[in-house]
């Protein structure tokens, strides 16, 4: 499970039958009662679906049935399937008969309601949904999107101080095609207004009985002066640029960066990094500079080079630090960084000439606002970039491919890679139908991987080797600390609460930068030659895949969840021939990669 860490109390159960057994003990094998253990939901579990997917364990021979009826019981004694939910309250009942005797059990969880409607009659509006629920920032041009919901079937309007006189508001449609929902909806683009006071919206609204009722939103209209543009400055030391309000992640940027914001609305800010070029991040991500604070823009001064036995390293005088975007590009092998509101200043370029790492330095001045610095390499696979300021300097490291091993017994030699059983500690991960934890899983698969790595040769680390409780970003630094190349999370996958657990199954990779796209793709191929079903190779952002100074992907061998993944992850066999492809794929990767060398036949699995 790759998202979230989920929260997961795992009720186990333990159901003795009322005849004959006075004292309990845990059951053991063989078994002396009847056995029921139910892994997921879990009691008192609230669901915003009209459907929960139920997990849990009987013994083999068991019959079970699920709200009455008869579910499929595994050779390992799992059961998975879907139970309806009703809104509200819901017992889900579960049944078991083995050659012990039978059992019966419920499970209460519980499902959100859905808006409550109003009646058309008499007219009503509800106080708490209306939006914007807070102030809003706006520029000239931005839509302002208002809303509420009240009695069905009536008419509303709204007006905002010179910005919307009597603007008619839509009924959103109802369920059934001749009553509308109740929920009202309007839009006014700003026009544009020099100074302005903050202003309410003001709604009027009449019922079908004719009843008219006027109410004011909570939330403040401001807008934003084109004269003083309102500047913001990060604060976190990652902030996620978004495409959209809700869109994907397009660049992250560290503390101290000056940007012009241009909406607030929603916790959401617009902010402009360049004329025409907007994005989206969290407004808490924003400390507000005192009004008159100048816009940010930077001249980019001389550009040189220093490196160690690790890292090129270009540095770029820059008069402010302004927001940036690293781009890298694999075919032909660059990295471009986008200055944002800068410009060229006379200046030089200096770089070795018989650099073994960069091959070329350039630039451009891509508009009146967007300087890039381009750097072309003579590394075919990139191991690593990682831009930051440092005082007035912005640095780009890049990291030396690894000299690599050209004798066949030692193919991993100089390699430094971190593996990373995912979840441990209080962090479980997913739980399978019988109980058995993720994060124990990848733990011993983990230990098998690191293993096979060592004996060709690599110098391998673990973040974890125990049920330890890690941040992602602990783990993160820690393959820095040891100045791996390659970072590998091993997870196993799991689904939704409301997802049908018989149809997700099989094998993914996952990663962000396009560095790490190539090992993504061998450790897969090499997973699914082993039989699992294809989830995919996901291009997807997460914390530890977004990460550009080595290569980093996620593996997430099978599902916990669906039962016949579940019976392979229950085999120790099996445990090893999945380790073994995982290290087969970052051999098959690193083979690639070694200069002049007559390439062996890669052999099927080790
Ligand atoms: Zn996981």
């Amino acid at each position: 499970m790759v998202v979230k860490n989920l929260f997961l109390c795992v009720f186990t159960f333990t159901l003795w039958l009322n005849i004959g057994f006075a004292q309990g003990f845990f059951p053991s094998i063989p078994p002396d009662s009847v056995r029921l253990h139910i892994a997921f939901p879990a009691e008192g579990d609230t669901l915003n679906s009209n459907r929960v997917r139920y997990a849990g364990s009987a013994l083999p021979t068991a019959k079970v049935w699920v709200q009455g009826i008869e579910t499929k019981v595994y050779p390992s004694g799992a059961f998975v399937g879907l139970a309806s939910l009703d809104e509200g309250i819901n017992a889900i009942d579960f049944r078991v008969e083995d050659t012990l005797g039978s059992l019966r059990e419920s499970l209460i969880v519980f499902r959100k309601p859905e808006r409550k409607t109003f009646a058309e009659i008499p007219t009503a509006v509800d106080p708490d949904g209306m939006k914007p629920a807070s102030d809003v920032y706006l520029s000239h041009r931005d839509k302002l999107e208002v809303e509420f919901w009240g009695s069905p079937g009536g008419q509303a309007i709204f007006s905002i101080d010179k910005i919307a006189k009597n603007v008619q508001m839509m009924e959103m449609p109802g369920k059934s095609s001749n009553s509308g929902s109740g929920h009202y909806k309007g839009l006014v683009v700003i026009p544009n207004l020099i100074e302005y006071k903050p202003k309410e919206i003001k709604f009027k609204f009449r019922g079908k009985n004719g009843r008219r009722i006027k109410f004011r939103s909570a939330g403040k209209v401001n807008i934003l002066s084109p004269v003083l543009p309102l500047i913001g400055v990060t604060i976190d030391s990652i902030n996620l640029i978004l495409t959209k309000p809700d869109g994907e992640i397009w660049m992250v940027l560290p503390a101290g960066i000056k940007i012009e914001i241009i909406a607030r609305q929603n916790a959401v800010s617009k902010v402009r990094l360049a004329e025409g070029i907007v994005g989206f991040t969290a407004s808490k991500n924003l400390r507000i500079l005192p009004p008159g604070t100048p816009f940010p823009s930077a001249s980019i001064g001389s550009i040189g080079t220093l490196e160690n036995s690790n890292w090129v390293k270009i540095r770029v005088n820059v008069s402010h630090k302004v927001p940036f975007e690293i781009q890298q590009i694999l075919d032909p092998a660059a990295l471009e960084v986008t200055f944002f509101r800068s410009r060229l200043a006379p200046q030089w370029i200096m770089y070795p000439r018989d650099d073994e790492t960069i091959r070329t330095i350039s630039w451009r001045q891509e508009s009146s606002e967007e300087f890039v610095l381009r750097i072309e390499l003579n590394q075919k696979q990139q191991w690593g970039y990682l831009g930051r300021y440092i005082g007035k300097q912005f640095w780009l490291n890049i990291r030396k491919a690894p000299v690599l091993s050209t004798q066949p017994d030692s193919t991993l030699k100089k390699v430094i890679i971190t593996i990373d059983p995912g979840h441990g500690g209080k962090f479980e991960g997913a739980v399978s139908a019988t109980g058995l934890f993720e994060k124990e899983v990848n733990l011993q698969y983990a230990a098998r991987v690191a293993g096979l790595l060592r004996a060709e040769g690599a110098a391998v680390f673990m973040t974890r080797t125990q049920d330890t409780t890690m941040t992602l970003r602990s783990r993160i630094d820690a393959a820095r600390a040891v100045n791996s190349h390659i970072f590998i999370s091993l997870h196993n996958n799991s689904i939704g609460a409301s997802t049908n657990p018989l149809r997700t199954r099989g094998a993914s990779t996952y990663y962000t930068v396009p560095q790490s796209q190539e090992i993504a793709k061998d450790i897969y191929h090499r997973l699914l030659d082993l039989g699992l079903e294809p989830f995919g190779r996901v291009s997807s952002t997460y914390y530890v895949t977004r990460q550009t100074d080595l290569i980093s992907l996620i593996v997430e061998a099978a599902f916990m969840t669906h039962p016949e993944d579940e019976m392979l992850l229950l085999d120790n066999e099996f445990l090893d021939e999945m380790a073994a492809a995982v290290a087969a794929g970052i051999k098959d990767f690193v083979v690639k990669q070694t200069p002049n060398r007559d390439k062996p036949e890669i052999p099927k699995l080790w």
